[in-house]
């Protein structure tokens, strides 16, 4: 039996934050003040949390933060997660998410390490503009030397994630087109969640799918083409055929009918939702000499508590209880 919610949807993915320090301070992410305000565990706790829920079913595991490629001993970690197997026999499918700043270097390592893909979130493509989201001067070539490093380590195609904001970036929606062919990334944008530091969300500043569609056609036109049940985004090719966008849509087009997912966060909470009010202290059971078995039932207690789906811009809407940064995207 695979790992299931009461609404009866597999679970296969684990998101895994392994640090909510960052080295950017994304204007629609952080405050820009603070950095880490949870604890990070040791590896191996992160570790041992995997093999468990791994041996419930888990298929996928994404490790994110916070800034993933921040944490010393990742590539070690990469390692051992190949190790593991899913209850079918095969090997994990192994993914980071990462502002790219640090990859140009750690890419090779790491897909020799097991990693099987990388996504680079990058909100423009224009050196300025980056560096005023990022609130870092001069990220721009490092993150882009980092995609390519990426594809050259065969952790192609790498995914590009950005996020757009209306009046901020959304200027760029075309040269992201652009840049996806050139590059041979798949390109995806993602609509903006209520889950930032600064509180600055509100509806008329989502760039919502229909309206990237619509913009892209100034570049050349797209098409969509089938996107499997499970997956977030809504993907397209562009008319000739050359280059991929991907559209992640909770806001306008929300998936959670097909969510798969389950977080840990870097101090070894599960959350069963993005938007979640109440967590699940597996590091603390942890702490207190859990056997595995104990942490199987406690797994499956958690995921049992699902919640069917967000609320995001409906009247009564209660923030999650943590931001993005700290909960890992
Ligand atoms: N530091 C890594 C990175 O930059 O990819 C991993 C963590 S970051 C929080 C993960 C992803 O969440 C990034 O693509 C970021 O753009 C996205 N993100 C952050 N806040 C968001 C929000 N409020 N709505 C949608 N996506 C958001």
């Amino acid at each position: 039996m695979f790992l299931s919610d009461k609404f009866g949807r597999r679970i296969s993915d684990l998101r895994i934050s392994v640090t909510d320090r960052c080295n950017y301070k994304c204007v629609y992410c952080r405050s820009g003040n603070n950095g880490a305000q949870f604890a990070e565990m040791p590896i191996a706790d992160y570790l041992r949390m995997a093999r468990v829920l791994v041996g419930l079913g888990i298929t996928k595991v994404r490790l994110t933060g916070g800034e993933p490629l921040l944490r010393k001993g990742i590539v070690e970690m990469v390692r051992d997660l190949s190790r593991m197997q899913t209850l079918e026999g095969d090997p994990l499918d192994i993914a980071i998410t990462t502002n790219g700043h640090l990859l140009a270097e750690m890419a090779q390592p790491l897909a020799d390490a097991g990693l099987s893909r990388v996504t680079v979130s990058m909100d423009a493509v224009d050196r300025d503009e980056f560096a005023r989201i990022t609130r870092v001067p001069n990220g721009y070539d490092r993150v882009l030397a980092g995609i390519r490093a990426a594809q050259r380590a065969g952790l192609g195609p790498v995914k590009v994630n950005c996020v757009l904001l209306r009046g901020f970036n959304d200027d760029q929606i075309t040269a992201f087109g652009k840049f996806a062919r050139d590059e041979g990334v798949v390109v995806r944008f993602i609509e903006f969640m209520p889950l930032e530091e600064d509180r600055v969300w509100s509806p008329a500043i989502v760039v919502t799918l229909d309206e990237v569609v619509r913009r892209m056609a100034e570049f050349l036109p797209l098409r969509e083409i089938e996107h499997a049940r499970s997956e977030t985004a809504r993907r397209y090719v562009f008319e000739d055929g050359v280059g991929e966008i991907g559209i992640i849509a909770p806001v306008s087009h929300p998936f959670c009918g097909h969510c798969s997912r389950v977080r840990l966060t870097s101090d070894g909470k599960i959350r069963t939702c993005l938007f979640s009010v109440r967590e699940h202290d597996l590091a603390g059971l942890m702490a207190k000499g859990a056997s595995d078995a104990d942490m199987v039932r406690f797994v499956l207690h958690a995921v049992d508590q699902k919640e069917e789906r967000h609320h995001i811009g409906e009247p009564g809407f209660v923030p999650a209880s943590r931001t993005m940064v700290h909960i890992g995207g």
